[in-house]
């Protein structure tokens, strides 16, 4: 087997932490605000036009394929996309009776979100009303991402290797809808919707950059606080370590590289306030 593209090889891994309490799953853009925040963020009433996009949306999403070659280069980097197709993301909100609606999500950033216990998938109502082709395509690569983390049990916990599993939905999604429209995603000035979100995220994962340092940055700011694994996305072992190599050159999964990478971004800060803590005490001159 060749060379494993985006991955860069194993260095030392620090000791995990603790899992901490459970967050949201993140939307397309925020892994860690607390659940509480959401429950309490308001549903608004659905209004026929609402109720036209969405169902638009859900239409591209069932029309989704993943390009060929796309779901192996992302196995390579261990990153497993929870569905095969939009059409299985479509049937599993079918079954599971899941209600998609514009949601007030107050000041969160996120574009959606998914939520377990009201077994609904949230769009940020930022987006209401715009019924442009390129905003029907981004809500729908924003569902199927959603989806994903309904899939399985669908818990709200969430983890980085189960955003990194669900973000390449989206991109996934991105890449196909950018070949079968080309015009689609080259104007994103108007919709954070599309660049802070699924055009991202579809640049990051097909980063001509071997080691994916834009996006490995990208993932530890927004989701490197998260638990490494969570039920049903466990971090995959990545095989063909190289005999001339050994294992301490094996590839390291893109979610250990983030988690490692989080780590060391925690360890290296300042701590002034310790350090001056610790510095011996000086009296004024008597
Ligand atoms: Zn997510």
């Amino acid at each position: 087997m060749g060379s494993i593209p985006g991955i860069s090889i194993n260095r030392y891994t620090p000791p995990l932490p603790p899992r901490g309490n459970p967050f949201v799953t993140g939307g397309l853009a925020t892994g860690a605000a607390p659940l509480s925040a959401y429950n309490q963020a308001g549903s608004v009433v659905q209004t026929s036009q609402d109720q036209a996009i969405l169902q638009q949306a859900l239409t591209l999403l069932g029309q989704v394929r993943h390009l060929p070659g796309d779901d192996e280069y992302l196995k390579r980097m261990g990153v497993y996309p929870v569905f095969q197709n939009g059409q299985q993301a479509l049937q599993l909100i079918q079954q599971k009776g899941i209600r998609v609606e514009f949601g007030d999500m107050g000041d969160s950033p996120a574009h959606a979100q998914w939520i377990a216990e009201q077994n609904r998938i949230m769009i940020n109502q930022r987006y209401r009303g715009d019924s442009s082709p390129a905003t029907l395509y981004a809500i729908s690569e924003a569902l199927y991402h959603e989806a994903g983390h309904a899939a399985g049990n669908g818990d709200d916990q969430s983890s980085i290797q189960e955003e990194l599993n669900c973000l390449a939905l989206n991109t996934l999604a991105h890449r196909f809808h950018r070949v079968i429209n080309p015009y689609y995603g080259q104007s994103v000035a108007h919709s954070p919707l599309l660049s802070d979100g699924v055009t991202l995220y579809a640049q990051l994962f097909f980063d001509p950059d071997p080691q994916k340092r834009a996006l490995i940055r990208r993932v530890v700011q927004k989701y490197g606080d998260l638990p490494l694994e969570s039920p049903g996305h466990p971090v995959p072992r990545l095989l063909s370590v190289p005999r001339s190599t050994g294992p301490i050159n094996a590839p390291a999964p893109l979610a250990q590289q983030i988690k490692t990478a989080y780590w060391l971004q925690q360890v290296s800060r300042p701590i002034n306030p310790i350090s001056q803590a610790l510095q011996p005490a000086t009296f004024p001159a008597s």
